[in-house]
């Protein structure tokens, strides 16, 4: 009796069928079948009980335990901390459900009145400053010529546009979203083009980044570990991993391209934008095929139209479209000279 109403007040207390969080290597973490239920997610288990799908009517999210790719509605993701194991309960720290799967799942709104129109474009590099060089081929022409196709196609969607810079010119980075801030931009797209360090050619596939939320390790090649100080841009941080997320998503089936995924980075355009702000990687100029796609400009125009698509998906979960006015009652008849 006594054991009955001792097991009855610890089920009270962890919640029924509940177990207690974890901390691993410092970090919160919960079961991914708790975090799925407090969401209305279900929860499948596979490969041996190491992958973990959680699905409802709008995410369909796949983790492996020890690794940090995910897959969420098909994109690759790369999450914050890797999913780990307790005795066989999968478990997924707090941070990714806060910072990663939460703005996918509900979508932050834009507050009331504040409409998403002006988008400042940043090509990456310019003037002394080549970016990239394969070849003859030099990084900052081809962030300026998708930055020059992205400005028309925004426009012609409706959009106010401003750029970082519009010439072969060197701009400092400060400058770049101290721009964008100062011009009141509701968004930052950094436009750059990869290639591998060690002249590898097999790499290819766009990447989209956004700022490494305060607490965790950046997921870009150098990484940036031991800044775990908030920036401006953490302000933004759910705005802009869900822009992330619909830009990579609209890239990769846009284009048919290697899908690198949504990582985090905090690059210094990224940390000091007010406003949720993306670093794109177009892809690899050392790769033999996707490097003469980036060289061409019919390629860019998709890839701009990709970026677009992203774009405005982000724009219709943020800022969905107004409710229709309440019906306009029709004025009664009037009696002749009653004005009212
Ligand atoms: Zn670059």
């Amino acid at each position: 009796m006594c054991r009955i109403f001792l097991w009855l007040a610890l089920c009270l207390l962890l919640g029924a069928g509940r177990l207690p969080a974890a901390v691993i290597n410092g970090h919160g973490y919960v079961p991914v079948a708790d975090w799925a239920t407090a969401n209305g997610l279900k929860v499948v288990r596979g490969g041996q009980g190491k992958q973990i799908t959680v699905t409802n009517r709008v995410l369909r999210a796949v983790f492996e335990v020890n690794s940090q790719e995910a897959k969420i509605n098909g994109v690759a993701v790369r999450l914050l901390f890797p999913v780990a194991a307790d005795r066989n309960v999968p478990l997924i720290s707090q941070l990714d459900c806060d910072k990663t799967l939460r703005p996918i799942l509900y979508p932050p709104r834009q507050p009331a009145g504040q409409h998403l129109t002006t988008i400042c474009l940043d090509p990456g590099h310019g003037g002394k400053d080549t970016g990239n060089r394969v070849g003859a081929y030099n990084e900052k022409t081809y962030t300026l010529a998708l930055a020059q196709e992205l400005h028309d196609q925004l426009v012609k969607a409706g959009f106010k546009v401003i750029l970082t810079r519009t010439t072969d010119e060197y701009v400092d980075l400060p400058l770049r979203p101290a721009l964008a801030n100062r011009k009141g931009a509701d968004l930052f797209v950094s436009l750059h083009f990869n290639a591998t360090e060690d002249g590898k050619t097999e790499v290819q596939g766009p990447e989209t980044y956004c700022i490494t939320p305060v607490g965790a390790s950046s997921s870009n090649a150098q990484g940036d570990g031991a800044n775990y100080g908030p920036t401006t841009a953490n302000h933004f941080d759910q705005q802009s991993m869900l822009l992330a997320y619909q830009t990579q998503k609209s890239l990769v089936h846009n284009l048919g391209a290697t899908d690198r995924g949504v990582r985090r980075a905090r690059f210094a355009v990224l940390r000091d934008a007010a406003m949720p702000a993306i670093l794109i990687e177009g892809g690899y100029m050392t790769h033999p095929v996707e490097g003469k796609r980036i060289f061409d400009a019919g390629y860019r125009r998709l890839m701009a139209r990709a970026i677009v698509q992203g774009i405005l998906a982000y724009k219709s979960a943020v800022q969905p479209p107004a409710p229709a006015p309440a019906p306009v009652r029709m004025p009664g008849p009037t009696k002749p000279g009653h004005h009212p």
